[in-house]
This record gives C-alpha cells, structure tokens and sequence, in this order.
C-alpha cells in the first residue's frame, strides 16, 4: 500500500466495521448529550452512574450500569463529571488500568487549579490512557445539532493510540478534531471556551473611553456653548451631528493607532541597534491587537459613511438651504460661486470615498479566508501599503475637511478646538515619523536590524569560536 493511501486510511474514521462500544461517566448535561450524538454515529453506548435506574432523560439505545460494571465493557470511557468528584475513581483504578480516559471538564476560572483536569485525572488513576477532548463543544449544540460554531475538537494526550483512538470518534460524529500534542497542552485547551474575545478587550475599552471623552467634548461646545452664549437649542445634534463627528474621529485615531506601535517597534529596534530584545509588555500586547483595532476603526467609518449619507434629508439641513435661498431672493443677491470651496468640497468628498474604499479593501484582507489565500509578502504589501496609503487619505480627507479654519477663532468655543483637530494628532506624529524612517540613514539599519545584525552583538563569533573549539 503506497503512503498516500495509508494516510487516507488513517484520518478516515472506519465505517464499514461496528463500532465498538463506548462507555460515559455520568448522566448529566453533557453525559446525555454526547451519548445522544454517538448513538446517532452508530457507536453502543454504556453509561456508568451512581444510579442504574434507567430514566427517560438517558438516550435511547443507551444502557445504564454502576461504573464499575459500565468500564468493563469499553475500552473508552468518557468522564463527563465535574472535576471535584474525581475521587471517585481512586478504587477503580485497578479496572481502568490500560482504558482511554477522556476528560471533558472545563473550569469556572482560568487557571483555577494548579494543574490542568486531564493532568490531574491522569495522578489519580496512573494506569489509564489521558486523552482531553470535547471540552470546547457544549451539551447544547451537541444535542440541537448547531454545531457551526464549535466543530473544532482540540485533543491532546500522551498517549499516540489512545489519541487517535479519540479523534476517530470525534471525526465519526461529524467534529474535526485538532491535534494539540501532550497532555502538557491540556491546560491551556481548558482555558479557551472561558476566553471572552481576548483580543478584542483593549479595542473596545479604548473606543469606548474615547467615545465617552468625545461625547461629552462634543456636547460642550455644539450643544451647551451656542445654549449659553447664543440662548439656542442644538440638542437635537446628539442624534446625528454629534455621533458623525464623533464617529470618524476614531476611525482615524484607531486607524493611526494600527500603526503607531509599529513605528514604536522600528524605533525601540534602531535604539537598542538589535532585534533580539523583547518589545515591553505592552507593546506586544498592543501589537497583537492590531487587526482588532483596525476592525473597529472601519466599523466606526462605515457608521460615519451612513450618518453621512442621510445629512440632505435631515430637516434642520432642509431648514437652512431653504432659508438661505429665501434670504437670497429677499436681499435679491446672489451668492457667486466660490471655486475655492467647491475645490474644497470636492476634494475632501473624493479624498474620504478612497479613504473609505482603502479601508474596506484593509477589512476584507484581514479576513481569515482571504488572508489564506495571499502569501506572507502579499499580505504585508495589502497591510502596510495600502493601509499607510488608507492613513495618508483619511487625514488628508479631515485636513482639507478643516479647510482654512483651522485658524478661525470660531473653531475654538471655550478654548476647545473642534474634535476633527484632535483626530489629526495621532495620524499626522505617525505619519511623520515614518517618513522620518523612510529615510536611508535610517532604513538601511533597520532593515539590516531586522535581518538579524546586531550593533553590540551579545556572543561575538570570537566567543562562538572558543565555546566551539572548547566543545570539541
Ligand atoms: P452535570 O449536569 O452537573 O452532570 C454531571 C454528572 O456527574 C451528574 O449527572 C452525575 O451523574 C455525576 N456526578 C455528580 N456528582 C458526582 C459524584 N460525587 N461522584 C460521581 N459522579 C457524580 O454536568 P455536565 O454539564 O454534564 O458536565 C459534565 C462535565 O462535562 C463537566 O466536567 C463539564 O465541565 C464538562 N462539559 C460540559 C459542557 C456542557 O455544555 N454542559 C460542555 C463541555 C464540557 P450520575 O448521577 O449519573 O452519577
């Protein structure tokens, strides 16, 4: 049989021949679940259970027996049991010796015990065969059938039979199972199904604080300045004005922020002349979360794109056109056309249609199933080209939105300049230093740093040399 075929042979769960029967520790949630779904796949299933009166909640076709007597009939046996009862397997240790134990526990907290489950599992009856699987799929889509979300099984083991084993089982019930390697990876496979989006923490705090800053800046001087000064009524703004200033604003500050830490990195590098330091914590956590805030920052452009687009029917919008034409026609004056407003106009409109463009184009990249599909360099060349180009047009968009007031003294009402200013802060310092960057006095380095050369190298090819000629 040539290779091929054995491979094939290998992750080809065996359908032809019965499957042999599998045993699961407890009827509960999850118990019941499983032995449900395995019935369906044709596998016999046995539970083992502190009571063998069968119920009507246990999966039909299922039998029932003490664990003592349900082990002896597998060579699998599932323990879906909460981890503070695993005393109960001490004294049948000697019946378990040589069996596949797969542990399903999760935990409440991350790291609650000092070992993993399946690790712990595996000291208390040291003769059986620790597999963990299934702790990442849930009772509840394992019985509805809604397993879209949770059709990666991640396993690990010691023991290669024994894990193999497993995954037959979990590709025989339609799961793909993912091999994690030894039981060393058990813990870190318990503490995914309790991770709350962990990337996605920083973005959201951080838009959510800026967005809360903005609000209230916004609300100062649009809403309670012209109240104060000019008696009027502007609070309507805080249905659409306010959110579609307060909304590109932090897509350009977290647009900019995807490429800040970057520029941090570069200088840290040219710094310490060497790449093989470690960045602070930080920043590496910052780094990590780089597609996260780009994710955010066109979500929160696509919001500006909307609120942008329903301004001509908004009724204070009617209201002033209509009342600037009456005024018009009153005075019998015609304001001429100004060119240079409808130059910039124009090109702050064509500057944010290519901005947004970029940005979605960004957005699309960084989706798992086209990210795939480009090689390493095509992804950079989308990433960091076009989302400086992205950059570049987006806070030319807000410059030439700003005009010629930026000096205006109208655009600061108690001192506070107008939010779209405070965008441009961030953009424009990264902006600046990576052109610094592009410079070769700067970039030659930096690129020779980033391919391995060091300023002060730590172990000089002199000491590599005597610690060579030592060795032999
Ligand atoms: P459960 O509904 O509380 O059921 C646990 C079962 O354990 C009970 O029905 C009982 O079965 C048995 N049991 C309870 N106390 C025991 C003791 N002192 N000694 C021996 N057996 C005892 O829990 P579950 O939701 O099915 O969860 C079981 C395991 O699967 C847990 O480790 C959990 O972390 C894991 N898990 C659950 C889900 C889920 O969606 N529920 C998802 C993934 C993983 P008998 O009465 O038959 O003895």
């Amino acid at each position: 049989m040539n290779k091929n075929s054995s491979n094939t042979m290998a992750l080809a769960p065996n359908t032809s021949s019965k499957r042999e029967t599998v045993c699961i520790f407890g009827t509960g949630d999850f118990g019941r679940a499983l032995g449900h779904k395995m019935i369906q796949s044709g596998y016999p299933v046995v539970f083992g259970s502190r009571s063998t009166q069968t119920s009507s909640l246990i999966p039909r076709g299922a039998e029932v027996f003490s664990h003592a007597e349900a082990a002896q009939k597998a060579a699998i046996i599932i323990i879906a049991i909460q981890r503070q009862h695993y005393n109960f397997l001490i004294p049948l240790a000697e019946i378990l010796r040589g069996k596949v134990l797969v542990d399903v526990s999760n935990n409440l907290k991350i790291n609650q015990y000092p070992e993993s489950n399946a690790e712990y599992l595996a000291q208390l009856v040291p003769g059986a065969k620790v597999v963990k699987a299934f702790n990442t799929v849930s009772a509840w889509a394992l019985q509805s059938g809604t397993l879209d979300a949770s059709r990666q099984v991640f396993v690990c083991g010691d023991d290669m039979e024994a894990k193999q084993m497993v995954m037959d089982i979990v590709r025989a019930l339609g799961l793909t199972p993912v091999d994690q390697g030894s039981l060393l990876a058990a813990q870190e496979i318990e503490n995914y199904p309790l991770q709350l989006f962990p990337m996605w923490k920083f973005p959201i705090l951080l838009s959510l604080g800026l967005t809360a800053f903005l609000f209230f800046y916004c609300l100062a001087r649009d809403v309670i300045y012209p109240y104060v000064y000019d008696n009027k009524d502007f609070s309507f703004f805080i249905a659409i004005s306010i959110p579609n200033r307060i909304c590109p604003v932090l897509a350009l500050i977290l647009l900019a922020l995807v490429y800040l830490p970057g520029v941090l990195a570069a200088i840290i590098q040219l710094y310490r002349g060497t790449k093989y330091h470690r960045f602070p914590d930080w920043l590496d956590k910052w780094m990590l979360c780089r597609k996260q805030l780009g994710l955010v920052a066109l979500a929160f452009a696509s919001l500006h794109v909307l609120y942008t687009l329903v301004i001509p029917i908004r009724f204070f919008v009617r209201w002033r056109i209509s009342s600037r034409i009456v005024s018009q026609a009153l005075n019998n004056k015609t304001e001429p056309l100004n060119t240079t407003n409808a130059w910039l106009s124009d090109s702050y409109l064509a500057l944010g249609i290519l901005g947004f463009f970029l940005f979605v184009l960004l957005g699309i990249t960084s989706l798992p199933s086209v990210s795939n599909n480009v090689n390493w360099r095509e992804f950079r060349f989308v990433q960091s080209k076009l989302g400086y180009l992205t950059l570049i047009l987006c806070t030319a968009h807000t410059l030439v939105y700003g005009g010629n007031r930026f000096l205006s003294p109208s655009s600061y009402r108690w001192y506070l300049p107008n939010a779209y200013m405070l965008s441009l802060i961030v953009p424009c310092i990264v902006l600046v230093v990576k052109f610094v960057l592009i410079f070769p006095c700067l970039d030659k380095p930096l690129t020779r740093i980033r391919q391995g050369w060091e300023r002060n190298p730590q172990y000089s090819e002199q000491s590599n040399y005597i610690i060579n000629k030592s060795a032999v």
